[in-house]
């Protein structure tokens, strides 16, 4: 009799956990992945797709806009809520079964059940039942966090309830300077919705370039949402079906909606970490994990969301990926977490990867940047007030690429091919060498012939 019930116990059928369970099983382990909610996790049932498929629906509202200078006369335009939720809602089901399909067809068994640690090796379904396994793989992910208990905490929702709302709020006051946040405002102003947004820090977007952020901001605000920086929320009353804000700088704001994104926290409440002996990183409240995403127990892993290391999809998919490979595989592959490309699907959109300017000139000594900002030759005709911002950040004694912030449409897509020359340490002369296609927006990237600024850091005196 085997010593164990399976080779394999993933907790979680999210993105990470599927990916680990389809190709330890591909490798012939005996794997099982307990799923509490949907197949699919965050990023398909509430998180990267519907949210895509939002962004996608309230662009529309820019197309129509810009149409008239091109010659169109649109008649009078609606917009149905009802439909959007229901249309995406079906397209998530159908997302959610292939993930299932896809797990069975590899050989790997479903348990739809919260799964809890007994001890190491031994797991406790909510049905009752106890599983042993050999190794355990937690991908639990994260959910949203809503700070401090402030009165009126109850009547917030977060973007899990926000893909589900009856009916599209006329006022909405978001809370939070991050992507998730500001993603949400955009899709809510293209829908028509009047949009305020609250955050603490001195501008959005902590993190990213600070040219992007000014950029970002301007063209929000461009568009009628309002930002509030400096403050935050800190009480909220409901009276009938409106809600009142109180903010730390003394104001108040009427809205049909509060909706806080300030965060998400690693999904490790009351799941026995303790029976088992995982430790938590005290850094970052994710599960303490080393190079090969191995946990402080030998048997057990976690990736994804719950390591609270980059919280994105292909990240937690690659973790996965590179734990079955490694443990169920003999093929040990650790993931080289550097030169992320990420995306902000505000509107006008943001695609980034590698350093900041801040970074790049607090890390080396010469740094050059490449800025230009311009009119899209779309606007030319539209009328619309808007400009792209693209940026190289360049080491000054290698010539290397160290980082590219684009803002506009579709800059993430240019972001992810940009991102394997960034990946292949491409230099400045590599991207002047590529010859500019044209007409496109993306040609400016290869056509930036003189620095806008030069930044020597001299060596310090002995
Ligand atoms: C609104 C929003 C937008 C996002 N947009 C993007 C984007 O554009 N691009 C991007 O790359 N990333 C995006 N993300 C982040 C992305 O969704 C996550 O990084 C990704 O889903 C993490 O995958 P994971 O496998 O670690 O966890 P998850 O996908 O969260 O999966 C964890 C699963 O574990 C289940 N679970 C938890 N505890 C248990 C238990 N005890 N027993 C059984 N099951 C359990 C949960 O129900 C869940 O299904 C977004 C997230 C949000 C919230």
């Amino acid at each position: 009799m085997a010593e164990f019930d399976v080779d394999l116990f993933v907790i979680g059928g999210g993105s990470g956990g599927v990916r680990a369970a389809r190709i330890a099983a591909g490798h012939g382990a005996k794997v099982m992945v307990a799923e509490e909610y949907r197949m699919g996790g965050t990023c398909v049932i509430r998180g990267c797709v519907p949210k895509k498929l939002f962004v996608i629906g309230s662009h529309v509202r820019h197309e129509i806009d810009d149409a008239a200078g091109f010659g169109w006369t649109i008649p009078p335009v609606s917009f149905d809520w009802p439909t959007l939720v229901a249309n995406k809602d079906k397209e998530i089901a159908r997302l959610e079964a292939a993930y299932t399909s896809n797990v069975e067809k590899s050989g790997a068994r479903i348990v739809k059940t919260r799964a809890v640690f007994e001890g190491a090796h031994s797991l406790r379904l909510s049905t009752g039942e106890s599983v042993s396994a050999k190794y355990v793989l937690i991908a639990t992910g994260g959910a949203p966090n809503h700070g401090p208990m402030i009165p009126g905490i109850e009547h917030v929702i977060s973007s899990n309830e926000a893909f589900h709302l009856a009916e599209l709020p006329r006022r909405i006051v978001i809370q939070g300077g991050g992507y998730i946040a500001l993603e949400f405002a955009c899709i809510f102003a293209g829908f028509g919705s009047d949009v305020t947004v609250v955050y603490r820090g001195d501008n959005i977007l902590r993190g990213f370039d600070d040219d992007v952020r000014a950029h970002v901001r301007a063209e929000m605000e461009m568009q009628g949402i309002t930002i509030l920086t400096g403050c935050t929320v800190d009480k909220i009353d409901k009276r009938a079906k409106e809600f009142t804000s109180h903010l730390s700088n003394g104001s108040s704001l009427a809205s049909d909606k509060v909706m806080f994104a300030i965060g998400r926290h690693p999904n490790v409440g009351g799941l026995g970490l303790e029976k088992a002996g995982v430790a938590i990183n005290p850094n970052n409240g994710g599960i303490a994990v080393d190079g090969w995403s191995r946990s402080s127990v030998p048997n057990i892993y976690a990736i994804g969301d719950v390591t609270h290391r980059h919280n994105l999809t292909p990240v937690a998919i690659r973790e996965g990926h590179a734990f079955a490979d490694t443990v169920f595989g003999k093929h040990p592959v650790q993931v080289d977490h550097s030169s992320i490309p990420t995306a902000v699907f505000s509107q006008p959109e943001i695609g980034t990867v590698g350093l900041t300017e801040t970074e790049a000139r607090a890390q080396f000594s010469h740094v050059d940047v490449y800025k230009t900002a311009f009119r899209p030759i779309k606007s030319t005709m539209s009328g619309r007030d808007t400009r792209i911002l693209m940026k190289l950040v360049v080491d000054g004694t290698s010539d290397r690429v160290l980082g590219c912030h684009i803002v506009g449409d579709i800059a993430a897509e240019i972001v992810q091919a940009v991102a394997i020359a960034v990946k292949m340490k491409a230099t400045k002369a590599d991207f002047d060498a590529t010859f500019a296609l044209h007409p496109t927006a993306a040609e400016e990237l290869v056509t930036m012939r003189t620095p806008t600024a030069r930044y020597v850091r001299e060596a310090a005196a002995e």
